[in-house]
């Protein structure tokens, strides 16, 4: 379906962690995965008739500035976007997750601008949207191909989706991805979709709190768990497990490492689980390299991102990052060879 791979629908939650939370015990957990199910497909649904209209979100801003607006869908989940509750320029209310939601999305225009030279999602400014309150203790956070949209959470597991500025940065980056190699939803392309979404979006908290590769968590979604012992975040980068025996999401199914890959064809293939694979990799690049993230090898994935295809493999994204590293360091430099280097330790 060329609409599907056009604007994939691209949620924080992997499947496989709503269906666990689906087989919880407690009545409350279970509900809240059983909305969330049907809400996100519903919404998926609706992302297919609604490929054919003309997409908001493409309105380039006034004289290229950043432009956000928040909507509140008030526990509702249609029509999207609900009622403006801020636009560009407006002052905090009280509502903490609008002022997340327009607060995380302005670091995330920041951060493109300034560390890329990128003019927004499209490189012409286009409107940041989101819509924040979506449905009742729904579970997710996703890009819809035109915009953000951010559930409350259920309150047991999981909280509100503004809270962590990584998820922001994760689901704006599906919007860069879409208006650049467009990578496919499925497979090696997919996981490489989910790779780039959470590369762009740590990177972009590192550089948001002033964190050095040593200084930084290297983790996504910390914020929007409720925190307890056996969880740290949704994942992680490094070689450690985000959550472990977790009594409602079970173990970290993350691998680090080709021989551990994932090839059966949930989560479209896996797009979520094999994502830890170039995710490690990306880690071991930023910590070999030292210093910040976003500079050196932030510079090879940006432009990685730019060079890739619809249906890149990771084949290609080895070939595509050693080859840029060669161009902007040199054939044989440190930078040209901590990225070789770093792939051949995850197996690629
Ligand atoms: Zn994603």
């Amino acid at each position: 379906m060329l609409t599907l791979m056009t604007h994939p629908f691209c949620c924080i939650l992997p499947p496989h962690i709503v269906a666990k939370l689906a087989e919880s015990k407690k009545p409350a957990v279970r509900a809240a995965a059983l909305e969330t199910m049907r809400l996100s497909a519903a919404a998926l649904e609706r992302r297919l008739v609604f490929t054919t209209m003309p997409q908001m979100a493409a309105i380039p801003a006034v004289g290229g500035k950043k432009a956000r607006q928040v909507f509140d869908m008030k526990g509702r989940t249609r029509p999207l976007p609900g009622s403006l509750a801020r636009a560009e320029g407006k002052k905090a209310g009280r509502d903490v997750a609008v002022n997340e939601a327009y607060d995380y999305s302005g670091l995330t225009h920041d951060f493109y601008l300034k560390v890329f030279k990128r003019n927004s999602l499209d490189a012409r400014g286009m409107t940041l949207i989101s819509s924040v309150h979506y449905g009742r203790q729904y579970d997710n956070a996703f890009w819809n191909g035109e915009q953000m949209v951010y559930g409350d959470g259920d309150g047991q597991l999981f909280v509100r989706f503004t809270k962590s500025r990584d998820v922001v940065g994760h689901e704006l980056t599906h919007g860069v991805v879409s208006n650049t190699c467009n990578l496919e939803y499925e497979d090696e392309p997919g996981a490489l979709n989910e790779h780039l979404a959470d590369t762009f979006g740590v990177m972009m908290k590192q550089w948001s709190l002033g964190h050095d590769v040593k200084k930084a968590d290297w983790l996504i979604g910390a914020e929007i768990m409720v925190p307890r012992k056996t969880v740290k975040a949704l994942r992680t980068f490094k070689n450690e497990l985000a959550y472990e025996k977790d009594p409602f999401l079970g173990t970290d199914p993350q691998p680090k490492h080709m021989k551990n890959k994932y090839t059966g064809d949930e989560d479209n293939g896996g797009v979520h689980i094999n994502s830890g694979i170039p995710n490690h990799a990306f880690y071991l690049v930023a910590t070999a390299l030292g210093g910040n993230s976003w500079e050196k090898a932030g510079a090879i994935w940006y432009r990685t991102m730019l060079a890739l295809t619809i249906d890149s493999q990771f084949a290609d994204m080895v070939k595509t990052t050693s080859m840029i590293a060669g161009k902007l360091y040199g054939a044989a430099s440190l930078e040209q060879q901590a990225v070789d280097a770093a792939w051949k330790q995850v197996g690629l």
